[in-house]
């Protein structure tokens, strides 16, 4: 689990923000939810044949004696809430969420055991254009972020349950003279999670599916003519993917399509984003029977592929604007009267206060190491009439100015935008 230093802050930032911004530009509304569930919970949703609860879940009981768990991922929670929210019965919804999850496995580059996903779950629509628009959402997403070259789409449709049910006893037959042939995983997967196998990435457990039969044979005329329309639709919106028939994602609430964004910069950690369409869920854990498909994405990897291809924009640190020297405790409350109104009369500016006294020369000193572009020094024993100010470049301007010109003087040196509210222009004259 990481800490994330303030130099790494405003990276997080940026994403951040570029996604709440295109999130907001598709009216997509926001959901938070807490990061402990029932136990019960993900054992329902993810299936208990999964990686994620066979070996991935932070458990543990609390004082009551319940079995609660970190959550390892956020659609099951979200369903929850939004159920419990009474947003589900016969109503469409569009939702996103961004927050931590935990899951206990290797950590290396790109996995981690706290990491932050951005979520989009769509409820009550069963169409392929939902589909199409959550796609395109991602597809804007990486073109804002100039990742678009390095992403890929891989697309695939598990049908519906019944014909995953029907394929899984196949694939179960087809394998079962091969039994002791598979790798270890598969063949404990073997029982309780047969497509899982298709996942698999033993050299022999792969040779032996070479001739196993296909998924797609066993897929349903509609969700065959659905996924055909949602390939049409991404054909139409310039969007580009490839069928991956052995894509089966590794959560058990699966049906239809499924898809992953990958990257070949990451190594092994290549899936950026992965999603597809869940329509029996809600009414399994219990709740009111929804369509519903989504996506998450996890945001560590993101930021390594825009680390990798150096896509962050130049000028994201936080930079100061004026670094206020305040020599003497008798301008002290001062100092923090006209750093307040400064704050508030230009928009925008970035004024770090310089608390805890000290000599002036020492104070400039900081005033340079804070990589301030301009100095604002109010000196003296008592309340001052005057302030200097200094540019903290070669060009040596310098003033000493009234208190009342100081606004202008930096909005104008500085190049600031000049927003001042009209009413506080009208209060000044
Ligand atoms: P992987 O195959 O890499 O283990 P996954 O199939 O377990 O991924 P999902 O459960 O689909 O992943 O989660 C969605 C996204 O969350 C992934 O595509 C990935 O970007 C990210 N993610 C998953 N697990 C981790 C982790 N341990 N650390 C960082 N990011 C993760
Ligand atoms: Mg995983």
């Amino acid at each position: 689990m990481n800490d994330v230093l303030p130099e790494q802050t405003p990276r997080w930032q940026y994403l951040e923000g570029t996604a709440r911004a295109l999130l907001a530009a598709y009216a997509y509304q926001e959901i938070r939810f807490p990061v402990l569930e029932q136990t019960q919970l993900f054992k329902r949703s993810i299936g208990e044949a999964t990686d994620i609860v066979e070996k991935e879940m932070y458990t543990f009981e609390d004082r009551n004696g319940d079995s609660l768990t970190l959550r390892p991922e956020g659609t099951a929670c979200c369903v929850r809430a939004a159920d419990q929210g009474a947003l589900l019965y016969n109503q469409t919804r569009k939702l996103w969420y961004l927050g931590p999850m935990y899951r206990h496995e290797r950590p290396q580059k790109g996995r981690y055991r706290q990491f932050y996903q951005l979520g989009v779950e769509a409820f009550g629509m069963s169409e392929a254009d939902i589909e199409a628009e959550l796609l395109l959402l991602c597809a804007d997403l990486w073109q804002r972020l100039g990742i678009a070259h390095y992403l890929k789409l891989e697309i695939n449709n598990l049908g519906s349950s019944e014909d995953r049910a029907r394929y899984g006893a196949a694939l179960r037959q087809f394998l079962l003279p091969h039994k002791d042939k598979l790798d270890a995983d598969s063949q404990r997967r073997f029982d309780s999670n047969v497509l899982r196998i298709l996942d698999s990435k033993d050299e022999s457990t792969r040779a032996l599916l070479a001739d196993a039969p296909r998924l797609d044979d066993f897929v349903g005329e509609d969700s065959k003519a659905r996924f055909a329309h949602l390939l049409e639709l991404l054909a139409a919106a310039g969007i580009s993917c490839e069928r991956n028939p052995t894509l089966v994602r590794g959560l058990d609430y699966y049906n239809g399509v499924v898809f992953e964004w990958i990257t070949d910069k990451l190594g092994a950690q290549s899936a950026v984003c992965s999603g597809g369409r869940y329509d029996a869920l809600s009414a399994q854990l219990g709740g009111t029977r929804t369509p519903a498909v989504g996506f998450a994405m996890g945001l560590e990897r993101v930021l390594l592929l825009l680390e990798e291809t150096q896509a962050f924009p130049v000028g994201l640190e936080q930079t100061v604007d004026v670094y206020m020297a305040v020599v003497g405790q008798g301008v002290q409350s001062q100092a923090l009267d006209l750093g307040r109104e400064l704050r508030r009369s230009i928009p925008g500016l970035r004024l770090l206060t310089h608390c805890g006294g000290g000599k002036y020369n020492a104070q400039l000193k900081k005033a340079y190491a804070s990589g301030a572009r301009c100095a604002l020094i109010l000196e003296g024993e008592v309340p001052q009439t005057t302030v200097k100010l200094r540019l903290l470049d070669d060009s040596n301007t310098g003033a000493e100015l009234p208190l009342g010109d100081v606004r202008a003087w930096l909005v104008r040196e500085l190049g600031l935008a000049d927003n001042q509210h009209p009413c506080a222009a009208q209060a000044a004259q």
